[in-house]
């Protein structure tokens, strides 16, 4: 497994591989502190670098690990962030990632230079879920997104459904840009108990775990009830008193925006469990 850090060594890379720039094959954009969930997507990469058939002129599956501090709408949420880039390359490596980006702040924001600011689709905008929670969030993602495309050149780049507006973003973002780019889509991994796999879960404490378990609880609650409005008052019945709750709603599946009528959508949670902050979605009916 190569290990690039630099632009400069990414610029080697590309030559190595007898191309102009980036070094193709499939992209895993990650923040670290890997979890099953990611390796997941890793071993999906590289089923996705092998059907596309890498060797000359293209990188097999590639993981990008950067935290990328313009997605943060609070800095004490960048700062506690876990930086584990140790066990990152293990977890990589066992996956069967061919290589991984792991560049310095420098390098994806040059100083002194302009990083590219795409244009937001609505779905970033408008739905008033993550957008209007975490404002300048999408901003953040799309701006290192479409960096990470632009340094990289990936064919392919793998998105977890667990960030579920995320894909749509990214997914509107690369459609409206006509990157030659297929966003693929890979389901959430979960604990055996349900909660689904997240860097920030080592934050909780017991008791705020088993609060969190009323999230999963409240999307499947949801898919057993077929209208809309009396779905999102089931979530809210099960999700109860013990989280915060921002959201807890269904919505058209891709553009996030009105209530599906009866099939086609997707319920979506956002949720504090003490001071940490969690988002899990599932299908709707
Ligand atoms: P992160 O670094 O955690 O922000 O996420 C990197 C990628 O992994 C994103 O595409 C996430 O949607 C995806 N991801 C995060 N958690 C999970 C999970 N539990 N199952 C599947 N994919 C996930």
């Amino acid at each position: 497994m190569r290990v690039i850090r630099t632009e400069a060594e990414l610029r080697e890379e590309a030559a190595r591989l007898g191309r102009a720039a980036g070094v193709g094959g499939v992209l895993v954009p990650t923040m670290g502190a890997l979890h099953a969930g990611h390796a997941a997507l890793v071993r999906r990469g590289g089923e996705l670098a092998r059907e596309l058939g890498h060797g000359s002129l293209r990188a097999g599956c590639v993981v990008s690990i950067f935290v990328n501090p313009t997605q943060f709408n609070q800095a004490s949420d960048y700062n506690r962030y876990p930086r584990t880039l140790d066990a990152d390359l293990e977890i990589c490596e066992a996956a069967g990632a061919e290589t991984v980006f792991a560049p310095e702040e420098r390098d994806v924001y040059p100083s002194g230079g302009s990083v590219e600011v795409p244009p937001l689709p609505e779905v970033a905008t408008e739905p008033g879920l993550e957008d209007r929670f975490r404002p300048g969030h999408f901003a953040g993602v799309c701006q290192v997104v479409m960096r990470l495309f632009r340094l990289l050149g990936p064919d392919v780049a793998v998105f977890g459904e667990k960030d579920w507006q995320q894909l749509q973003v990214v997914s509107a973002m690369t459609r409206e840009a006509s990157l030659p780019i297929r966003i693929v889509a890979h389901p959430t991994l979960r604990d055996p108990d349900r909660l689904a796999m997240s860097s920030r879960n080592r934050f909780l404490s017991a008791a705020e775990r088993e609060a969190a378990l009323a999230i999963p609880r409240a999307l499947a609650a949801a898919r057993s009830v077929s209208n809309a409005p009396q779905a999102e008052r089931r979530m809210l019945d099960v999700l109860g008193t013990g989280l915060r709750v921002e959201y807890a709603v269904v919505r058209d599946a891709v553009s996030l925006r009105d209530r599906p009528a009866s099939s086609g959508g997707r319920a979506l949670i956002a949720a504090w469990a003490g001071g940490t902050r969690l988002i899990d979605n599932g299908p709707w009916t």
